[in-house]
């Protein structure tokens, strides 16, 4: 991955910076992104690049926001020259049911979680089309009927898959690739939202852990998944995976074999 540029969506925490630090390992330059503390992102984008020897930048964009999603990937590309690798991976998943929820937050929702990953691949694919070669990488979860009060997160999850599906097969043949990964139960900052508080993902594990088939080993998955996260991403932006695309990769732990 030396030479290649990646953009990382949601960065700065969990799934996000576990996929940055495996781009980074490979040699990748890096943008990363998030909203939060200026000076905490900055330290961040010193740290992995002091500990990786990449070039990291920090972009603010706030990806509720359909204007500062598109600068996005301008600013990655005036600071970095180029872009070869975009993961979306930012996401949210506040409680809601298609009874309840407000307008706005069904709104926000799908902002985030679907029209910011339509808006981020649109902006993209000229230039890599352009040098025909580029990897899309998108992260959802592997849509299941059994999810609860995630109505909007649902609905934009579905989307990214559909969108990823439709966007791999316009581009069969171009040397552009979009795929999604699908993780299991990664204890994150996100899955706390889903009960507002950290507790509340604590709550959610047992029953989690009978749902996966690996079961009690599933705490040790847990601690490895952004890394193991990353290396499939990592995977999918080499030349091995060229042939993988438009599909939806399954990591966790067989729940969705069951
Ligand atoms: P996380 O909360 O650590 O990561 C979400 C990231 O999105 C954060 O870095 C956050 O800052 C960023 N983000 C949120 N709102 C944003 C906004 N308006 N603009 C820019 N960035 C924003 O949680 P995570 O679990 O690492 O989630 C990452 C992705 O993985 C999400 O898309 C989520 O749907 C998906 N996922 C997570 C799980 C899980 O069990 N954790 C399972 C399946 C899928």
């Amino acid at each position: 991955m030396k030479g290649r540029v990646a953009v990382v969506t949601g960065s700065t925490s969990g799934i996000g910076l576990g996929i940055a630090c495996k781009l980074a390992a490979g040699g990748a330059d890096l943008l990363i992104n998030g909203p939060g503390d200026a000076r905490a992102n900055e330290a961040l984008c010193r740290e992995i690049a002091k500990v990786y020897g990449v070039r990291v930048v920090f972009g603010a964009a706030d990806l509720s926001n359909a204007e500062e999603a598109i600068e996005l990937i301008g600013h990655a590309t005036d600071a970095m020259g180029r872009i070869d690798i975009l993961v979306n991976n930012a996401g949210i998943q506040p409680p809601d049911s298609a009874l309840t929820s407000a307008a706005k937050q069904w709104d926000v929702t799908i902002a985030i979680n679907l029209t910011a990953v339509w808006l981020t691949i649109r902006a993209v694919l000229p230039q890599m089309l352009e040098r025909r070669w580029g990897r899309i990488i998108n992260v959802a979860p592997m849509c299941r009927a059994d999810a609860e009060n995630k109505s909007a997160a649902q609905a934009s999850k579905y989307g990214v898959i559909g969108l990823t599906k439709d966007v791999a097969v316009d581009l069969a043949g171009c040397g552009v690739t979009c795929n999604v990964i699908c993780p299991g139960w990664v204890p994150s900052p996100h899955v706390s939202t889903i009960s507002n508080d950290a507790k509340g993902a604590n709550d959610r594990r047992p029953k989690t852990r009978r749902k996966t088939p690996v079961g009690e080993l599933q705490l040790s998955y847990e601690l490895k998944a952004p890394d193991q996260l990353g290396s499939l991403a990592a995977f999918l932006c080499s030349d091995a995976a060229a042939q993988v695309n438009g599909v939806a990769l399954p990591v966790d732990g067989g729940w969705f074999g069951r």
